[in-house]
């Protein structure tokens, strides 16, 4: 029987990377964050000095071997490196995050992190979350969810995470960030997101944590009964 995979779509902000990881310790799966691995190459270009936004250098790197991105799991918990460094992180600024989302519209890194991810998931229970899991990384995943909620409630999630570590970031500095991001997601030839056809929509903007983890656990539990 093929093992049990979750991919898990949606815009920055919707909570994904921490309902995701709820999710996969109820059901007792790995949980692959991909944006930390392109967070990772994101880095990576920065700390060579290079723009991200130079395609040809960042593309040099990655086929060169200069941006080795692995994952591994300690009790667990996803551990993101690069060249062999744990990253994990570094790579949680928000520079990083714009990087990120700058390198991950380039060939060269899309087919580096897509194949790496589908070694990851071969072959085990995992779920991965991420923009084109469900689309692009395993189109033939067991349950396909697509979680957003509004940008407005996005920003605002945002922004209380950020005034935890004392960043007073204004609200509509925040939301005008969310919004380019999507727009940036949205709008990249490649793998751009979007909700796979056959993806479940759920928008976890009036949802209390909670309800979002459960509302994802009960979707699996239709697809079972279903088959
Ligand atoms: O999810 P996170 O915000 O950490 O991802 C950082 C960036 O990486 C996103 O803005 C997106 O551009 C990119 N990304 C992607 N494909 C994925 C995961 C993330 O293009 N599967």
């Amino acid at each position: 029987m093929k093992p049990l995979t979750i991919a898990i779509d949606g815009p920055v902000g919707a909570g994904k990377s921490t309902i995701s990881d709820a999710v996969a310790k109820r059901l007792g799966i790995l949980h692959l964050d991909t944006g930390a691995m392109y967070r990772a190459v994101g880095l990576c270009a920065m700390e060579r000095g290079i723009d991200p936004r130079d395609e040809e250098k960042v593309s040099e790197l990655c086929v060169a071997g200069g941006a080795r991105v692995d994952v591994r799991y300690d009790g667990g918990r996803q551990i993101t490196l690069l060249n062999g460094r744990d990253v994990s992180r570094e790579i949680r600024t928000q520079e990083a995050g714009q990087a990120a989302s700058t390198v991950s519209r380039y060939a060269a890194v899309r087919r580096m992190m897509v194949r790496r991810q589908q070694e990851l998931a071969a072959g085990q229970a995992m779920l991965l979350d991420g923009r084109d899991i469900g689309t692009v990384v395993l189109p033939d995943a067991t349950l396909k969810i697509f979680l957003t909620a509004s940008p407005e409630v996005r920003a605002k999630r945002r922004m209380l995470q950020l005034r935890e570590k004392g960043d007073e970031t204004p609200f509509e500095e925040i939301l005008e960030e969310v919004n380019a991001r999507d727009r940036q997601d949205m709008n990249r030839p490649l793998d751009p997101l979007r909700q796979a056809e056959d993806a479940v929509r759920i928008d976890a903007s009036d949802m209390s944590f909670d309800a979002a983890v459960q509302a994802i656990i009960d979707q699996l539990e239709v697809r079972h009964d279903a088959e």
